[in-house]
């Protein structure tokens, strides 16, 4: 079982999209447990606030230390536990970042994401208390809920059981550094396409070949990067 825990000052958002995705299942059987843990519990302030005026002037509002760190310190084992902070100035996420994680859940067996808002988060939090910093892009959005959701979504489909299918993560794109291949299903034609024949072939050898020529062809059109790379981890 693996625990996730999100602090938050919007639960809702957590727990909604948990409760109508693919993970649902892996929840129902016990193979994810996630925990939205509202920051404002752990306001002293008889309003619930949890941000104020940032030292030394400027735009906005940043989120206060002590209520973070109570709220951290209320998950059991948060010692041993990375507590991820989502911000702008983070480590790029991608495949990569994504797979060293979750060999790091493997062992730790949980993670606890830190959703910033406002203007951010009192640095002093992240100074002592988190392990490590992502962004999922060059652009600011307005708070870490879907950052957090992002990863945690890429992570748990490569812990074992959460997909139906574990085969389907070795197609993937970014498998071997390729985007994926065209996919298509029934009906066999849609308008004036069909279907294209090779896949209709039933000769598994040629199906493959198509595939890995196709894949190879359209990273080459749209990612010249990505098959740059791979020829670099070659040699
Ligand atoms: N003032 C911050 C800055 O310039 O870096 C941006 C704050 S943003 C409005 C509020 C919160 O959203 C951040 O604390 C962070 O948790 C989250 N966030 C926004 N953009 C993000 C991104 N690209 N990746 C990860 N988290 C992001």
């Amino acid at each position: 079982m693996y625990n996730f825990y999100y602090l938050t000052l919007f639960p809702a958002i957590i727990n909604t999209y948990f409760s109508e995705s693919i993970m649902r299942r892996s929840i129902d059987n016990h193979i994810l447990q996630i925990h939205s843990i509202d920051i404002r519990d752990f306001s002293s302030n008889k309003h619930n606030r949890v941000d104020d005026y940032p030292y030394g002037g400027g735009a906005g509002m940043i989120m206060q230390a002590p209520p973070i760190i109570k709220a951290i310190e209320s998950i059991e084992n948060h010692q041993k536990t990375p507590v991820i902070f989502l911000t702008p100035s983070g480590i790029p996420f991608n495949i990569q970042e994504c797979k060293k994680l979750a060999l790091k859940l493997k062992k730790s067996k949980q993670f606890i994401f830190l959703c910033g808002h406002y203007e951010g988060i009192d640095q002093r939090v992240i100074d002592r208390y988190v392990t490590d910093e992502y962004s999922i892009g060059d652009y600011v959005l307005t708070g870490g809920e879907l950052p957090a959701l992002v990863m945690s979504d890429s992570i748990m489909r490569q812990i074992g059981g959460v997909l139906g299918n574990n085969e389907s993560l070795k197609e993937e794109s970014f498998e071997n550094n390729l985007l994926e291949y065209p996919q298509y299903t029934r009906p066999q034609m849609v308008e004036d396409m069909p279907v294209p024949d090779v896949l209709l072939s039933g000769n598994h050898a040629k199906i493959k070949e198509w595939r890995k020529k196709r894949a190879t062809e359209i990273t080459e059109m749209k990612r010249p990067d990505l098959i740059k790379l791979k020829n670099n981890l070659k040699s």
